[in-house]
């Protein structure tokens, strides 16, 4: 098959099946018994499927929330799995986010990299396959899921009644293949007990406050404190802690109370090494002053259990795997107030191999006599996919006979949709020097690369589902 001048030939007509994607706002809207995701990705995913049926496809929608389209005959079954929802486009755009334009070659419309370019160009090679061959070992399937920058209500609803591919792949992150995924958790740590205070504290923490979200490291932090002796002298340590620690913040008086503030350095969940914590740094401040008993039960705590601890040792956590990397932790959530005590938001982040169950029962157990508690766990557990695999195998020698990148298959701490394959990875469609344009305005895709991911999923397809490449080692 000359994959390229196949591609070629179909490139109008994708443009404009594409351009008739990218023109529905499938930001998540009103959630409706028709509609659950609201009528956007509804009318997004409804577009697929009829794509699927104009061109003679089999189709099916599953609980208005996602569907697939369907082509080939055989058992075993390949997917691919993309999104038609999409991040709310924001301001500052040069065009209207939904109305796409070509500019330089490049499309400019909310989505189409993420993930309306990459689910169209896999939908362009089943469909380019489907015309030319009528042998399959496998069916090519497209997945379309409506619900993937949210709550993947979606592939839970799909996988729930439909059943689980052989293998597949996910459009959705970058080429040329991300083969592994950490596991991902998020718990609360809460402060229970409220000891009484005996002796004199000089000085009360009323509030602390830093970070908003598990998978970001706080870059701001604010403490609010009443000083009853000595309030030059507090100011005069804080003043020396910043200069010492060379870190960023400032003091203010107010109405008597003493505020304090730091700015740290923010980063995402999965990197917190690259981030300064602004909440950790003034903990470590507040460590130094003569605090009332429970606030200093709260900062004694994070002293022995929530600081240096960006490995997960100080939890029992710390795993380390040959190709995931090591455990990592961020603390994106600290707070405290003197009526209710104190709370971690935990976002910690796992390789293959550790019992996360099993550990967090065990930091319950530990924690409790300090009067604190673990609530509110998720666990999304690892993703991986051995590197000597078939599919990746193929993937990967699909992916380099279209370009003249010879990088290597990665594994991220991130998540991608590919982990609710069980045998799947992300495959495209970024390119080595593409601009990561998703989540931003003016979101775009180069046609040359939108063409050359055709290609590449046109090969992979045309190697696993008709020769059954992916079983012969
Ligand atoms: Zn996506």
């Amino acid at each position: 098959m000359d994959y390229k001048n196949l591609v070629l030939k179909y490139k109008d007509e994708l443009l404009q099946d594409l351009s008739g994607l990218l023109e529905i706002d499938s930001v998540k809207g009103e959630s409706s018994k028709d509609a659950p995701v609201g009528k956007g990705p509804k009318k997004a995913l409804d577009y697929m499927l009829s794509l699927g049926q104009r061109d003679r496809m089999t189709t099916k929608e599953v609980e208005h929330l996602a569907g697939h389209i369907e082509c080939g005959t055989g058992e075993k079954v390949f997917a691919i799995l993309g999104h038609v929802d999409v991040v709310p486009p924001g301001s500052g755009w040069a065009t209207d986010p939904f109305k796409p334009e070509i500019k330089n070659d490049e499309i400019y419309a909310r989505g189409v990299q993420d993930d309306k370019g990459p689910t169209m160009a896999a939908y362009y090679a089943m469909k380019i396959l489907n015309d030319h061959t009528s042998e399959f070992k496998y069916r090519p399937r497209l997945i379309v899921g409506t619900d993937e920058e949210s709550d993947w209500r979606c592939t839970e609803a799909y996988f729930k009644s439909q059943e689980m591919p052989d293998a597949g792949f996910a459009p959705d992150a970058a080429f040329p293949l991300i083969h592994g995924e950490k596991g991902i958790t998020t718990f609360n740590i809460i402060q229970k007990q409220m000891p009484l205070d005996e002796r004199e504290p000089n000085i009360e923490l009323k509030v602390l406050i830093s970070g908003e979200r598990y998978n970001m490291v706080p870059e701001s932090a604010e403490a609010k404190l009443k000083v009853l002796q000595n309030m030059s002298e507090v100011i005069q340590s804080f003043e020396d802690f910043l200069r010492v620690e060379a870190a960023d913040g400032h003091y203010e008086i107010d109405n008597g109370f003493l505020r304090l503030s730091i700015n740290g350095q923010s980063a995402h969940g999965s990197t917190p090494e690259k981030g300064v914590n602004a909440g950790f740094v003034l903990l470590k401040f507040l460590d130094t002053i003569n605090l009332d008993n429970n606030a200093t039960e709260f900062v004694d705590f994070a002293n022995r259990k929530i600081l240096n601890n960006q490995d997960g040792s100080k939890f029992n956590m710390y795993h380390r795997h040959a190709e995931m990397g090591d455990t990592s932790v961020n603390v994106g959530m600290i707070n405290y107030t003197e009526v209710d005590g104190g709370l971690f938001g935990v976002n910690l982040r796992y390789p293959e191999g550790l019992d996360f169950d099993a550990a967090i029962n065990d930091l319950k157990r530990e924690i409790l006599p300090a009067g604190f508690i673990i609530e509110d766990v998720t666990n999304q557990t690892p993703h991986y996919v051995d590197k000597n695999d078939g599919l990746v195998k193929v993937l990967l020698e699909s992916y380099r006979n279209h370009t003249d990148d010879d990088s290597e298959p990665y594994t991220i701490g991130g998540g991608t949709y590919a982990r609710t394959l069980e045998r799947g990875v992300a495959f495209g469609a970024m390119f080595k020097h593409t601009e990561d344009t998703m989540h931003q305005k003016n979101e775009r895709m180069k046609v040359e690369e939108l063409l050359l991911a055709t290609e590449i999923y046109l090969e992979t397809l045309h190697r696993i589902c008709v020769k059954g490449e992916l079983d012969e080692d």
